[in-house]
């Protein structure tokens, strides 16, 4: 009796593995679908981190999977693979300078708050 108990047990894990595999499936192929569909695919600008480079333009969101660096909780560490210098220094949503209409990176100031003051005319935005 113990015994068909324990063999009961097994089934229902292994059924319930097979479900959640099963799951699993699904919801990646409903996104491996979504991702494929080019009218939801959102646009964003990138910025290039780089300073020999500094390319800029707009890319859509599933164009930007290609993600290097090691540290995803820095921001200074991941990035993106620009298209221009090739470096994973591509950085999605940049700042726009109000006064001299310029896209910009948000840099960490030295308090390790955010400093969204503008390189090039010092306005903060
Ligand atoms: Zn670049
Ligand atoms: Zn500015």
């Amino acid at each position: 009796m113990a015994m068909s108990q324990e063999k009961q047990k097994t089934l229902l894990a292994v059924l319930a593995i097979v479900a959640t595999i099963a799951a699993v499936a699904l919801v990646w192929s409903s996104l491996v679908r979504t991702r494929g569909n080019v009218e939801t695919d959102i646009k964003t600008a990138v910025l290039c981190a780089n300073p020999e480079c500094g390319y800029y333009g707009e890319t859509s969101l599933s164009q930007l999977e290609d993600k290097g660096g090691t540290d995803a909780g820095s921001p200074e560490a991941t990035g993106f693979k620009c298209p221009k210098c090739g470096q994973y220094t591509l950085r999605a949503n940049p700042l726009m300078c109000s006064k001299c209409k310029k896209p910009y990176l948000m840099r960490i100031g030295p308090t390790g708050a955010y400093d969204r003051t503008c390189p090039r005319c010092k306005t903060e935005n």
